[in-house]
């Protein structure tokens, strides 16, 4: 069985780990969503269809373009692919793409912080609930503050229970003297 390049299928800017590709990984993404179309095309052909939108390339073609060898060709596009999903299976791959074009259809989430309006980044691992900048230990730790004050302390609570018990203990005295 061919290669399938479909794990580079629909991957742009916009996918979290994008932004961490080295230029090289970058470059080789590039190259399967090229060849995944010249699938695609092949499929197509082989059903008597055609897309003239699709690309017809081959790693023969890209390695001669690049001045390097197709060995070359095969593994830089199996670093990008490492480099975005590790070592996940084909079928990981397409279930972690689908949450993120679910994600992305819904709407944004914001930064929990108290007055912040930042918009979350769509994160595909633990979700996330405060900005990068609100996710800082300060803020984690002014939020505890806040908690804190806002809740009664428990030296409010003691002064509480003293007093009811002092009334307590008066009720009685007035009982015992009667
Ligand atoms: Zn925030």
């Amino acid at each position: 069985m061919a290669t399938s390049y479909a794990w580079a299928r629909g991957l742009d800017p916009s996918y979290p780990d994008y932004a961490g590709l080295s230029a090289d990984a970058r470059e080789a993404l590039g190259w399967a969503q090229e060849l995944d179309e010249a699938a695609q095309a092949r499929q197509l052909a082989a059903i008597g269809r055609q897309n003239p939108e699709l690309a017809t390339v081959t790693i023969a073609e890209i390695a001669k373009g690049e001045s390097i060898s197709a060995t070359t060709v095969r593994r830089r596009i199996a670093h990008a692919r490492f480099e975005l999903f590790g070592s996940l299976s084909d079928r990981g791959i397409r279930d972690r793409k689908n949450r993120w074009q679910e994600l992305k259809n819904r709407p944004p989430k914001r930064c929990e912080h108290e007055g912040c309006e930042e918009e979350l980044p769509i994160d595909l691992g633990r979700p996330r609930r405060y900005c990068s900048w609100h996710g800082l230990p300060w803020a984690r730790a002014h939020r505890a503050r806040l908690r804190l004050r806002r809740s009664p302390t428990p030296e409010d609570g003691a002064h509480g229970d003293t007093h009811e018990n002092k009334a307590g203990l008066a009720v009685r005295a007035v009982r015992t003297s009667s």
